[in-house]
C-alpha cells in the first residue's frame, strides 16, 4: 500500500483504506444491487438502520446524492426548503436544490451554521397562494462551514417540534454526525427519533473510500430508491464498497476522538502564533481560522506546501484544516513545528 508523503489537511475525505478495510473489501460477498441482490449492501443498510433505530436505509455514491434525493422526496417544485446560509445542501451541492427539485430556499443566519427553532418559525410561510409552500427544514451536524460546530440536542428537538406542528419534513445532513456523537451524550437512536431523514457519510472521518447512507421510513426509502435510479445512482456489485462501510462503522467511530484531540492541538498552536487573527473555537475535527495582514493566504499555503503540508483556503483570508485517520503523530509533530516557524 502506498503511503502519502505529505500531510494532507484539506479534508477528511482524502484517507486511503487501511489494510484491514482493504481486506474486508476483498473478501466481500457481492451481487447486483439494482436487483437488490447484493448481500453486503443489504447488511450495511440494515446495520445503519438498526443503529439509528430507523426503518430503512439506502447506500448511495455520495453525501450530495443522499441529501439531494432526500430533498427531492420531501418536496415538489415550487416548495421551499429552510436551511442556514452556509449549509452544504444549499452552498456546496452545485445548486442541486433548484436543479433536481425545482424548490426555492429560505436562508437563515445561524450561529456558525446552527439555526434555532424561533428563526425557523419566523420563516415559515403562511398558507397563501402568494408564497412558496414551506415544506422542509434541513440542518447540518457537525456544521462544516461553521468549523465543525456541534448542535445542542435541545435545539434539534425544538426545531423538530416546529416541524411537527407545521407538518414539515425534517432532514439532517449528518455527513459528520459521528464526530458530533463521540463528543456529546446522545446516541444514534436519539437522532433517528428526531428526524424524518438522515444522511451519513462513510467517506469523511470514517475513512471509507466511497459512499453515504440515507435513512428514513420504509416508504421514504422506497421513493428514494426510485430517485437514486433516475440520477444514475443504481449500482451493481457495490458490496465491495459496502464492505468498507461496514468495516468503518465497526472500527472507525470511537477513534474519531483522536482526530478531535489532534485538531485541539492545532487550535492551541494557532492561538499563539502572530499571523492568526481569529480562529473558530475547535469542537471536532475541523479548524477554520483567519489570517491577519502579516501573511497572504496564498503565501501561507505555499509555505505549508514547501513543508509537504496541504491545506485549503475557505473564504477571502481564511484557512481550513481537517484532521483524519491518515494524520499520524509524526505528521502532527512536524505540522506544529512548521506552524510555529511560519
Ligand atoms: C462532504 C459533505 C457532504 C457530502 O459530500 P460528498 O462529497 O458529495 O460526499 C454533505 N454535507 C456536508 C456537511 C459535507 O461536509
Amino acid at each position: 500500500m502506498s503511503t502519502p508523503n505529505f500531510t494532507d489537511l484539506r479534508s477528511d475525505t482524502v484517507t486511503r483504506p487501511t489494510p484491514g478495510m482493504l481486506q474486508a473489501m476483498q473478501s466481500a460477498s457481492v451481487g447486483d444491487d439494482v436487483f437488490e441482490d447484493d448481500p453486503s449492501v443489504k447488511l450495511l443498510e440494515e446495520k445503519i438502520a438498526t443503529m439509528f433505530g430507523m426503518e430503512s436505509a439506502l447506500f448511495c455514491a455520495s453525501g450530495t446524492m443522499t441529501n439531494q434525493i432526500a430533498i427531492k422526496v420531501h418536496t415538489k417544485p415550487g416548495d421551499e426548503v429552510i436551511c442556514d446560509k452556509m449549509a452544504h445542501i444549499y452552498a456546496f451541492e452545485g445548486g442541486g436544490i433548484a436543479f433536481n427539485s425545482g424548490a426555492s430556499v429560505r436562508l437563515l443566519d445561524g450561529n456558525r451554521g446552527r439555526i434555532k427553532a424561533e428563526q425557523v418559525l419566523e420563516n415559515i410561510n403562511p398558507d397563501n397562494v402568494h408564497y412558496p409552500r414551506t415544506r422542509m427544514i434541513g440542518i447540518e451536524n457537525t456544521m462544516n462551514k461553521g468549523g465543525g460546530a456541534c448542535y445542542d440536542f435541545k435545539d434539534i428537538l425544538s426545531i423538530k417540534e416546529v416541524c411537527r406542528t407545521h407538518g414539515l419534513a425534517y432532514h439532517l445532513d449528518g455527513a459528520r454526525i459521528f464526530n458530533a456523537l463521540v463528543e456529546t451524550k446522545e446516541t444514534p437512536k436519539d437522532y433517528g427519533q428526531a428526524f424524518d431523514s438522515i444522511s451519513v457519510c462513510l467517506s469523511k472521518g470514517l475513512g471509507a473510500p466511497v459512499g453515504s447512507l440515507l435513512l428514513g421510513s420504509k416508504d421514504f426509502i422506497y421513493q428514494a430508491r426510485r430517485i437514486r435510479k433516475v440520477l444514475g445512482g443504481g449500482w451493481r456489485q457495490a458490496g465491495y464498497l459496502a464492505a468498507a462501510g461496514i468495516y468503518a462503522l465497526d472500527h472507525h467511530i470511537e477513534r474519531l476522538k483522536e482526530d478531535h484531540l489532534k485538531a485541539k492541538a492545532i487550535y492551541e498552536a494557532l492561538k499563539s502564533v502572530s499571523y492568526v487573527e481569529d480562529c473558530m473555537p475547535q469542537e471536532t475535527n475541523i479548524i477554520i481560522f483567519k489570517l491577519n495582514a502579516r501573511i497572504k493566504v496564498q503565501d501561507f499555503l505555499n509555505k505549508l506546501e514547501t513543508n509537504h503540508i496541504k491545506a485549503s483556503a475557505t473564504g477571502i483570508n481564511a484557512i481550513r484544516f481537517v484532521t483524519h485517520l491518515d494524520i499520524t503523530d509524526q505528521m502532527m509533530e512536524h505540522l506544529l513545528d512548521v506552524l510555529k516557524k511560519i
